[in-house]
């Protein structure tokens, strides 16, 4: 019989916990919450949710306003500003992590840095910490440097999505080094991402398949599929038990078993409980 062995770090990171207890807590103190935007990249959780009457929508209306749920990722000022302006009662559930990136945006640009931050376009977390500012500028990957940055800047000020690899962050900050006279970085990555992101660089070596388990939509989930396909080819990402396949586990002694930050518990453990069936 397979051993399998389950990432120490994985799963819902405490800023998404956080998060969805308190949509949660404010689900059942108001039957008119609402979000704008999913609560995480995961369907799942998504449809704990809104089984629970959180509501999502694309844009604040002045009709009945009741509470506003500001998700872990956090949002640009002017929503906040929007939201108090309509009577909402605005519940903050950015994760303290990402309002730490907030702060670090603010204080280079009184300092006079031209902000970068190194994220995945469009995403929420991003869009948030851009928007902190007058005019970041936002590059996902290191070949996108000389069109992002088509003439030298004094001094740039660099931060990176909390969930990003610093691998892909360090070959960005090597190419930023000739356009400008002085860089200032700091590792924005959050310590939850960083224990995830240490635990896949060893896992794959000491498994002989590795299931990475969380949506597609998911960037961190996503990263970790991407580090683990890299050292151990037989490394597959599903979104539930379902996507299983028996195949992936033909001679496999070790079968490692993470998550994103995103995936809750009990789609782990539903996965688990399948790969045993499977393999037994
Ligand atoms: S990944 Fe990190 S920054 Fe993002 S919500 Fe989780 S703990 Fe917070």
């Amino acid at each position: 019989m397979s051993k399998i062995n389950v990432a120490k770090y994985s799963g819902f990171c405490f800023g998404v916990k956080r998060a969805v207890d308190m949509a949660l807590e404010e689900s059942r103190k108001s039957d008119n919450v609402i979000m704008l935007g999913d609560i995480v990249h995961n369907e799942h959780v998504v449809k704990k949710i809104d089984d629970a009457g959180v509501k999502v929508m694309n844009e604040l209306s002045t009709e009945d306003p009741g509470t506003l749920l500001l998700r872990a990722h956090g949002a640009v000022p002017g929503v906040y500003e929007e939201a108090k302006k309509m009577n909402y009662n605005v519940v903050d559930a950015t994760c303290p992590l990402v309002i730490e990136i907030h702060e670090i945006v603010k204080k280079m640009e009184e300092e006079k840095y031209r902000i970068v931050v190194i994220g995945d376009y469009g995403h929420d977390e991003v869009v948030g910490i851009s928007g902190q500012v007058k005019d970041a500028i936002v590059i996902a990957k290191p070949e996108d440097v000389k069109d992002k940055l088509p003439k030298m800047s004094r001094k740039l000020g660099v931060v990176v999505q909390s969930t990003q690899n610093i691998d892909n962050a360090r070959k960005i900050i090597s190419e930023l080094v000739p356009y400008c006279q002085e860089l200032k970085f700091v590792d924005t990555i959050c310590k939850p991402t960083k224990l995830y992101q240490a635990e896949i660089r060893k896992m794959p070596h000491e498994n002989d398949v590795m299931i990475i388990v969380g949506s597609f939509t998911s960037a961190n989930t996503k990263r970790l599929a991407e580090i683990s396909t890299e050292l151990n080819s037989r490394s597959y990402q599903v979104e539930s038990a379902q996507d299983l396949e028996r195949g992936w586990f033909d001679n496999a002694d070790n079968i490692g078993v993470t998550a994103g930050a995103s995936t809750p518990d009990w789609i782990i453990e539903e996965v688990v409980e399948k790969i045993k069936e499977l393999t037994g």
